[in-house]
């Protein structure tokens, strides 16, 4: 599975392409800073599957746990239902408020599909221990899903002791390849400057 890295950056150019709008050439600080709460939650939404890490930490074992009842479409339904309400109550603040925009539907719509690029990464990844894959359709049918080529290499997180590997430098090296140019292509074309057909006189 991808690192942290590779979901957080997938979640950041999915909600800047939802949820910023264009900038017409302002500054990249200006482009975002409305959307910096929808931003937050569209990263949470991305890297929600791997809180099943969590319990891996108190079982010794980080991979105790992982890649089970999180990485499915129920819980991508669910963290993205939470993660909707949070910015619907989340205190109003001005332009900065997540649920000015939140409330809606479509922001619904956007976090779902930012939950569920947790499980298309994923599916594109090496996975080198049994079962392959993750279930990716679960409550629908329990059957393992993985990509008959992968993009992403796999982590060695077998312990901390293994975290910080030449071959972990690597992989996120690859995540970085894959996953920065989208970002950047969303970014510059929030600030681009929009030609007019018939520029004012
Ligand atoms: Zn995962």
């Amino acid at each position: 599975m991808p690192s942290p890295v590779a979901h957080s950056l997938i979640g950041l150019a999915l909600g800047a392409a939802f949820f910023v709008p264009r900038a017409r050439g302002a500054s990249l600080r200006a482009t975002l800073r409305p959307s910096r709460g929808l931003l937050c939650l569209s990263v949470a939404a991305a890297t929600a599957a791997d809180l099943d890490y969590l319990p891996g930490l108190f079982m010794g074992s980080l991979n105790a746990a992982h890649r089970l009842y999180t990485h499915t479409l129920g819980w991508s339904l669910l963290a993205a239902l939470a993660l909707w309400l949070i910015g619907r109550w989340w205190p109003a603040r001005g332009a900065d408020r997540p649920g000015a925009v939140a409330s809606g539907w479509l922001a619904f719509i956007g976090l779902t599909l930012i939950a569920l690029s947790h499980l298309a990464a994923d599916w594109v990844t090496e996975d080198l221990r049994p079962p392959y894959g993750l279930m990716a359709l679960w409550p629908i049918n329990s059957h393992y899903y993985i990509a008959p080529h992968v993009l992403f290499l796999h982590l060695q997180k077998a312990d901390f002791s293994q975290f910080f590997c030449r071959h972990n430098a690597w992989a996120v090296t690859v995540e970085l390849a894959w996953c920065l140019p989208p970002l950047l292509a969303v970014l510059f074309y929030k600030q681009a400057r929009i030609r007019h057909a018939h520029p004012p006189r």
